[in-house]
């Protein structure tokens, strides 16, 4: 297919944001976020890689992300954040389940038993997010009956930050307060040490006392700080394009569904092969740029599903072919994922997820 975006993704990028998390981490194990297709990136390579840089976990949202890992021969560990529905999957597959009750629990002790397999899990404790997790009142009774379950080898606890990532750390350190106290009590009543963990980008970066035993980075992997500062991370992605076609427009002239944009003076328009059917939202109708021969230009009109129109007009000698670059560096300029989000009052993550799953991808070593 030589149509739609291509998605250039350099793992040496990776390798250097591995290396910031280490050195921030020190020995603790690392727990590498690679779920939604590793953000877009492609959870496959990026796991790979990884795995060498020295990570010690993989986790996924679903079984079915954890199952593409499997199948090309990756065997490390594997934590499934969300899913619970496929028990049988995680004895196929070896994964390790995130539980948060004791019901799913005793699902999964049934069927270690059934199947003559031990499991480990780990339990989440919902410390404030409201959204998956024991509650920390239960938690204790929880991990004692969890443990006692035939087959069940509790192996850890975790738990999840809300909103680590702004500036008032109130309510984090509440939430981080309630980890440990009851992280403490499990530990003490079971008589053994878990591995807890807690901390997603933000908490790696902003908040030492949340490191506990492992860490979970994501979006930093990626080279993106959910802050304004960048902490010397290096994004991975590069999203680029051809010019399909040139037009040179009179003045006066519509462009695109809706007549939203119409030519002020004679112009060049270059269309770009790429839509909101390939994640460029269609909130950046008039309202983004794009580089060619390294030069910003802007996107003019509606996205339509699978093109775009850009002025070329005050760019010199664009020929059909160039390369257009929708997200990252061309030349001396840059366009950055922040840069993208806050245009359509999004986050980072939603950029680089939407750009990067829906399209080709080539990686740079
Ligand atoms: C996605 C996710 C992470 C990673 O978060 P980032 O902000 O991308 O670092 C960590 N833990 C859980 C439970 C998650 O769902």
């Amino acid at each position: 297919m030589n149509r739609g975006p291509v998605a250039e993704i350099n793992l040496s990028a990776l390798q250097h944001n591995l290396d910031i998390v280490k050195r921030i981490v020190e020995k603790r194990h690392i727990i590498a976020v690679v779920k939604a297709d590793a953000y877009g990136h492609g959870s496959v390579e990026i796991s790979r890689k990884l795995l060498q840089g020295g990570v010690s976990y993989l986790a996924v949202a679903y079984t079915e992300e954890a199952r593409v890992i499997r199948d090309s021969g990756i065997k490390a560990r594997i934590l499934v954040l969300f899913d619970r529905t496929d028990i049988t999957d995680f004895f196929k597959y070896d994964l390790i389940p995130v539980i948060h009750d004791v019901k799913t629990a005793s699902e999964f002790s049934k069927e270690a038993v059934r199947s003559g397999k031990k499991i480990q899990v780990h339990l989440k404790i919902d410390t404030g997010m409201g959204r998956l997790g024991t509650n920390p009142e239960k938690a204790v009774s929880d991990a004692i009956e969890i443990s006692g379950m035939k087959g069940i080898e509790l192996e850890g606890i975790l738990s999840h930050f809300s909103e680590a990532d702004l500036s008032d750390r109130t309510f984090a350190l509440r939430q981080l307060e309630i980890f440990n106290k009851t992280g403490k009590s499990i530990s003490e009543k079971l008589s053994r040490q878990l591995i807890s963990h807690m901390a997603n980008s933000a908490g790696i970066l902003s908040l030492k006392e949340a490191l506990f035993d492992a860490v979970r980075p994501g979006l930093m992997l990626y080279g993106y700080s959910p802050f304004s500062e960048s902490y010397g991370l290096k994004p991975l992605m590069k999203i680029k394009t051809r010019v399909l076609v040139i037009r040179n427009l009179p003045a006066g002239h519509p462009v695109s569904y809706g007549r939203t944009f119409v030519t002020k003076r004679e112009s060049r328009i270059a269309v770009i092969p790429v839509g909101y059917a390939d994640g460029y939202n269609r909130l950046f109708s008039n309202n983004s740029d794009v580089l060619i021969r390294g030069m910003r230009v802007p996107v003019v009109g509606r996205v339509c599903m699978d093109l775009t129109m850009i002025d070329v007009t005050d760019v010199n000698d664009v020929s059909e072919g160039d390369e257009v670059v929708l997200l990252g560096h061309q030349g001396n300029e840059m366009i950055s994922a922040h840069e993208l989000s806050s245009r359509i009052n999004t986050i980072p993550y939603e950029i680089i997820t939407s750009l990067g799953s829906r399209s080709r991808k080539e990686y740079i070593h």
